[in-house]
Formats: C-alpha cells, sequence, structure tokens
C-alpha cells in the first residue's frame, strides 16, 4: 500500500494522469487517511477520463476547424448571395429607369400632339354658309370666313395652341375673339354670345373660349370663323383650306 498502486491495473503513467492521480491520491489521504482503497479506483477512473479529455481535444479541434471551414463556406456564400442582390438591385433600377424615360418620352410627345393638334371650333357641326359667298350681309361683299351651324349657347373651341390677342366687341363681327396661333397664323370668332377667355390667355387646342350667338351684324345665330395672316380683318386665308391643313375634318 502507500503511494503505488496496488490493483496491478497500473499503466504508464502520462505527465497529467500522475498529477490526476498524485492529487486524487491528496485529496484521498488529506480527507480519509487511507490511500489504496481510493487512490486504485481514483486511478482507474482517470484513465477513461484522460482519454475523453483527448479525444475531446481532437474533437475539439477537428470541430474548430469545421466550423471555420463552414464559416468560411458561410461567408463565401453570403458575399456571392450579396452580391447577386446587388446585381438584381442594379438590373432593376436599370430597367426602372429605362421605363421611365420611356415613359417621359411618351408624355412628351403626348403633350406636342396635344399642342400641336388642330380641332374644329364647334363639335359635332358643320359650315352653313362657305369661304367667299356673296352676299349684302357683309360689308366687303363676300364671306371673309365661314359659318358653323351653332345653336346660342353652344361651346366655341379655341382651333389650336395659341395667345388671345383680341377679346370683345367689333361692331359687324358681335362679340369676338381672335387667337394668334402659335405657328403665327390668326384665328378669329365670332357673332359670340359670352367670352370665356382674356387678351394674353394663352390656349391649348379644344380649350372652350366662348358661347356661340348672334350678336353683330346677323340674321340667326351661327358662328363665324375666320383664318387670317394678320390679326385684322381684310387678312383671311381660306379657313376650309386651314382647318383641313392641321387635319382638321371640315
Ligand atoms: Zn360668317
Amino acid at each position: 500500500m502507500a503511494f503505488t498502486c496496488a490493483t496491478g491495473k497500473h499503466r504508464r503513467p502520462s505527465r497529467v494522469k500522475r498529477t490526476t492521480t498524485n492529487a486524487m491520491g491528496v485529496a484521498a489521504l488529506t480527507t480519509t487517511g487511507v490511500i489504496g482503497t481510493l487512490s486504485a479506483p481514483a486511478l482507474a477512473a482517470g484513465n477513461p477520463v484522460e482519454q475523453t479529455g483527448l479525444m475531446q481535444a481532437v474533437m475539439l479541434g477537428h470541430s474548430v476547424a469545421e466550423k471555420i471551414d463552414a464559416q468560411a463556406a458561410a461567408q463565401k456564400q453570403a458575399a456571392e448571395h450579396k452580391k447577386a442582390e446587388e446585381a438584381a438591385r442594379r438590373r432593376a433600377a436599370e430597367k426602372a429607369a429605362k421605363e421611365r424615360a420611356a415613359k417621359e418620352r411618351a408624355a412628351r410627345e403626348a403633350e406636342r400632339r396635344r399642342l400641336t393638334a388642330y380641332v374644329a371650333p364647334v363639335y359635332g357641326s358643320y359650315v352653313s354658309t362657305g369661304y367667299r359667298t356673296g352676299g349684302s350681309l357683309w360689308s366687303s361683299g363676300t364671306h371673309t370666313g365661314i359659318d358653323f351651324h351653332a345653336a346660342t349657347g353652344t361651346p366655341v373651341h379655341a382651333v389650336g395652341a395659341g395667345t388671345v390677342v383680341e377679346a370683345g366687341w367689333a361692331g359687324a363681327y358681335g362679340n369676338q375673339i381672335v387667337i394668334r396661333m402659335n405657328d403665327g397664323t390668326y384665328t378669329q370668332y365670332g357673332h359670340l354670345s359670352s367670352i370665356g377667355v382674356s387678351v394674353g390667355q394663352r390656349v391649348t387646342p379644344g380649350r372652350q373660349i366662348a358661347l356661340s350667338g348672334a350678336t353683330g351684324n346677323v340674321t340667326g345665330p351661327h358662328l363665324h370663323f375666320e383664318a387670317r395672316t394678320s390679326p385684322e380683318y381684310g387678312s383671311d386665308i381660306n379657313p376650309v383650306a386651314y382647318l383641313r391643313a392641321h387635319g382638321v375634318n371640315v
């Protein structure tokens, strides 16, 4: 007995095992004073503990390496995922920008078409008296415009985009409006029952500017319409040809 192993199960101890054994022995001695009976089981138990410990260390080492590998793989995957996401985001942004640009182009084109379009001054009407027809009613002896059939109070529209240069009473024309069109020509609207625009006002094609009537030198209500090269009486051009040249079906 004493400080050696009494059971014969003793193997060549490692430094760790010896330390463990001694520690156990000392611990046993200090608590019970009996060494042999306690040190042997302690030693027997010490081996598996030691082996397990080593294995744990190996396994720990192995799992750390695996963990590092897994971490690296995960980081690589995350980086690739991020890259793919950024590429997708970039593609989406480019697509959105292209769509936006196309939309803006279409809107500009629609606006351009809207502003350059021409319409008839009275919708759903017809020419009741032609251009340059003779008659005692006209001071020049000839009709300087065309008459559109229209009951008093029928909406009158600017035939195209322009700026109002005259709006008010004009003798034989009654209430009239003259618009300087964006292309430099002029259009005139006569015998109006009411005027809805003022001088200097810009109008878009089809903008309602007045209501038709029978003011001035007339035998009945209608819209008198002229196309001119200047705002003045006498500079009239063929209004039917003028409207047709701008795509209006009259
Ligand atoms: Zn007329």
